[in-house]
């Protein structure tokens, strides 16, 4: 599924592949991927003649910017936009077509149906579903440590959860939240409220230090993951602990482990992200202290990993 990474990268790729075009229309072949307005044949017909100024960016959800009109975009699992010219076969899949004027077709095509496009006048796109209640944007300016904090410091939800949770901070998705507490050092079923203050900072930093690299790493690759014919895919990327259960952790060459937090397929090093300790919190009883000593050693670990991973600011431990 594609988290902000991905879908910045097809922003990009986006833009240099229809901004300047222009409309001539719009042919829905799956009214379902319609979402707004409800009349398909009203949204074929008010996409007709605008031109497209800009394609951006909230969350995990495509803005394509027009002279008086915004698409609102979500890829979802399998969504993907492909440019072609207009005598090009359609393949299989293909959902929702917009001709241009210059003979070239943006095809949208999504094999598991689930994708969805809203269109909104200019700046009406922020006070109505999907975008209304989105939370902090990671790789804005506005993004500041002050900001996160205040977003996730008083949540007494599991930490995992309330990253994933869009309302506070967007983009993240089930692979980089489970990205950024490795390289923070924090256990995914932390309650948010009992993080430390160092804690926060370090996990301000390491969504920050994934997302940045995760996008820099799309973008370098952006020839090989467009296609002849423009298509985007998703980029693989290098992880260091999704999708790595049994395998040694980069860190401390224990095997990682995957259990389901808030339903979700979790993965994490038992020894550089240690369990949460307090009994008052943790409502089982069973939670046997931890030896500092090992707690301080998963720091170093973790120390060293951030070093590795550079950033420049070197603020840690
Ligand atoms: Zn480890």
């Amino acid at each position: 599924m594609p988290e902000l990474p991905e879908v910045e990268t097809v922003r990009r790729t986006l833009t240099g592949l229809i901004v300047g075009k222009t409309i001539q229309s719009v042919r829905v072949l799956l009214p379902r991927i319609i979402q707004r307005p409800d009349d398909i044949r009203r949204f074929e017909l008010e996409l007709a003649g605008h031109r497209i100024l800009d394609v951006g960016r909230r969350g995990k959800f495509l803005r394509i910017i027009m002279d008086g009109l915004v698409l609102v975009s979500h890829l979802r699992m399998e969504g993907r936009y492909g440019l072609y010219d207009g005598g090009d076969p359609l393949e299989k899949h293909t959902h929702v077509i917009f001709h241009f004027t210059d003979g070239t077709e943006l095809r949208y095509k999504d094999v598991r149906q689930f994708g969805t496009m809203h269109l909104f006048l200019p700046g009406e796109e922020f006070s109505h579903k999907p975008l209304a209640k989105l939370g902090l944007e990671p790789l804005d300016e506005a993004f500041t440590e002050e900001a996160f904090r205040k977003a996730i410091s008083r949540r007494t939800t599991k930490i995992k959860p309330a990253l994933l949770n869009q309302e506070y901070v967007v983009g993240l998705g089930n692979i980089y939240v489970d990205e950024a507490l490795f390289r923070a050092g924090i256990h995914p079923e932390r309650p948010a409220n009992r993080l430390g203050d160092a804690e926060l900072t370090r996990l301000y930093e390491a969504i920050l230090d994934t997302l940045t690299e995760a996008v820099e790493a799309g973008g370098s690759s952006i020839k090989s993951y467009v296609n002849g014919q423009g298509e985007m895919g998703m980029f693989q990327h290098s992880l260091r602990i999704y999708g790595r259960q049994g395998e040694p952790c980069v860190n401390c060459g224990q095997a990682v482990e995957k259990t389901v937090v808030g339903g979700r397929g979790t993965h994490f090093c038992p020894h550089c992200q240690p369990p949460y300790t307090e009994e008052s919190v943790v409502g089982k009883g069973s939670v046997q202290a931890k030896p500092k000593g090992r707690t301080k050693a998963a720091a170093q670990a973790k120390g060293s990993a951030s070093a590795r991973a550079h950033t420049g600011n070197g603020v840690r431990g």
